[in-house]
């Protein structure tokens, strides 16, 4: 008779979650896991994935009007139906739900469509009041939507919500200046809604390099999107009409239709039961981990945003992937989190790597810094009047390229290539070696002065 139920019981079925428990699987290990939305997560479900194919889909709107700068007339006003694309977006998620699902299947994971909690270091209690104990307990909730407390925050919407809109809004206030603010601001003006963006500060985008995310702010504020900053919520009331009337510091009052709030994410560890297994958390809720993504409990690991080391998708994947490895086929693995590649979706999107200007000087002392502002080709005989910025920051020292810094047309599909020249440690003088590829928008980067 075995000792536990399961050699791997994994709560939470998003990108982190499945790949251990698939991973762990497929070493052998008798493994369980626990959703209770669907399988896939927020990438797949309400994520990365439905939001990219939005971004896809308000693109059109530009692409229909240049098209005609190309010759080619529409032969009526192109008009957009939001119905159409939102369930051809929830098509799409539940087929990736169904494709996930079958992996899990293939690979002799039993799942199980519930809540599960933890009821000791060993132990998960699932909603249906049933326990099952397992060897280890790996713990793979993600992150969840913060909402700022204020009176009316009610009537707003979270990213959890948005893809599911019966209707697109005419007027929207999005809250937040950070990844999902931008991407919805980008989305909504494009498919036609009149955008605010609020901050709490005066930047947008933070973390990025002052010169794209500058680009990014001129370029949003050229379409149509308001931006207002240092503004907080003071109130949401609903009117009569079912507008929504929002009061904030430092600015007018505003009537819009839908409020959406992003404003970060935070760790889903409420109510799992962690204290039961006596289970330490930092004083944001995530769960603290060592390089193993093992808690303070020999028992129980933590995988993805639930520990809020990177809330990317790929890195939760990785340090799944790390898991399994170490737990289940006996080789110690651990994710290496330096040069991780990101982007925005915005409109247009942007995409770095490595350091910006800005930790550059601070960190190395000399640097240097070489950029390209252009306008793609297509943009130019469209007569779109937006420019593309590439910067890249090198140790002045060594000539090692430490950070890239992009923002136009395909960016984050250009940077994905160019990190690897970026990880490996390359040099300027390696981008100039290479023969530029003619016309394209990525030769930008050999030809960099
Ligand atoms: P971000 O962390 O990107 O941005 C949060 C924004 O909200 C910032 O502008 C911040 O302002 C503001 N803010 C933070 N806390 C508060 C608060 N208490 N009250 C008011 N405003 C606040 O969060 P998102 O919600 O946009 O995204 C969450 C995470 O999801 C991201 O960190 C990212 O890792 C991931 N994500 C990644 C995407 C991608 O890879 N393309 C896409 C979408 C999400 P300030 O900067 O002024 O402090």
């Amino acid at each position: 008779m075995a000792e536990f139920d399961y050699d791997l019981f994994v709560i939470g079925a998003g990108s982190g979650g499945v790949r251990a428990a698939r991973v762990s699987a497929a070493f052998g290990a008798n493994v369980a896991i626990a959703e209770e939305h669907k399988v896939g997560g927020t990438c797949v479900i309400r994520g990365c994935v439905p939001k990219k194919l939005l971004v896809y889909g308000a693109h059109f709107a530009e692409d229909l009007k240049d098209a005609q700068k190309f010759g080619w007339q529409l032969s009526e006003q192109p008009s957009f139906d939001w119905p159409t694309l939102r369930d051809n977006v929830l098509k799409e998620v539940d087929r990736i739900n169904g494709a996930y699902t079958d992996t899990l299947n293939s690979h002799d994971v039993e799942i199980y469509h519930e809540r599960a909690t933890i009821s000791g270091p060993n132990e998960v209690t699932l909603a249906s009041g049933e326990t099952k104990s397992a060897k280890y307990i790996l713990v793979a909730t993600g992150a969840w939507p913060h909402i700022p407390e204020f009176p009316g925050s009610k009537h707003a919407i979270s990213s959890n919500e948005v893809f599911h809109l019966d209707t697109l809004p005419k007027r929207v206030l999005i809250a937040g200046a950070g990844y999902i603010a931008n991407e919805f601001a980008g989305i909504f003006n494009k498919l036609g809604s009149k955008v605010t963006l609020i901050n709490r500060s005066d930047v947008i985008l933070r973390q990025y390099d002052q010169s794209i995310r500058d680009r990014l702010l001129q370029i949003s504020m050229m379409k149509g999107i308001e931006f207002r900053f240092n503004a907080q919520f003071e109130n949401i009331e609903r009117n009569d009409d079912g507008s929504l009337e929002v009061r904030m510091s430092n600015h007018d009052p505003i009537t819009v239709d839908q409020v959406l709030i992003a404003t970060g994410r935070v760790p889903k560890t409420d109510g799992l039961g962690l204290e039961s297994a006596g289970v330490e958390l930092d004083d944001g809720g995530a769960i603290v981990v060592d390089e193993y993504s093992k808690s303070n409990v020999d028992s129980v690991y933590a995988v993805g945003d639930v520990t809020n080391r990177v809330q990317l998708t790929p890195v939760a994947i990785r340090e799944g992937n790390a898991f399994a490895e170490t737990v289940f086929n006996d080789t110690p693995t651990t994710v290496d989190y330096g040069c991780i590649p990101s982007a925005v979706f915005s409109h247009p999107p942007l995409a770095a790597v490595g350091l910006t200007e800005g930790e550059a000087r601070n960190q190395l002392g000399s640097i240097k810094v070489y950029q390209s502002d252009f306008r793609a080709m297509k943009d130019v005989l469209a007569e779109r009047n937006e420019r593309a910025l590439y910067k890249m920051v090198t140790d002045a020292d060594t000539d090692r390229v430490v950070g890239l810094h992009m923002i136009g047309p395909d960016a984050p599909e250009i940077l994905q290539a160019a990190a690897v020249a970026i990880k490996a440690k390359l040099t300027k003088a390696d981008f100039d070696n290479v023969v530029a590829l003619h016309p394209t928008m990525a030769e930008e980067l050999v030809l960099l002065r």
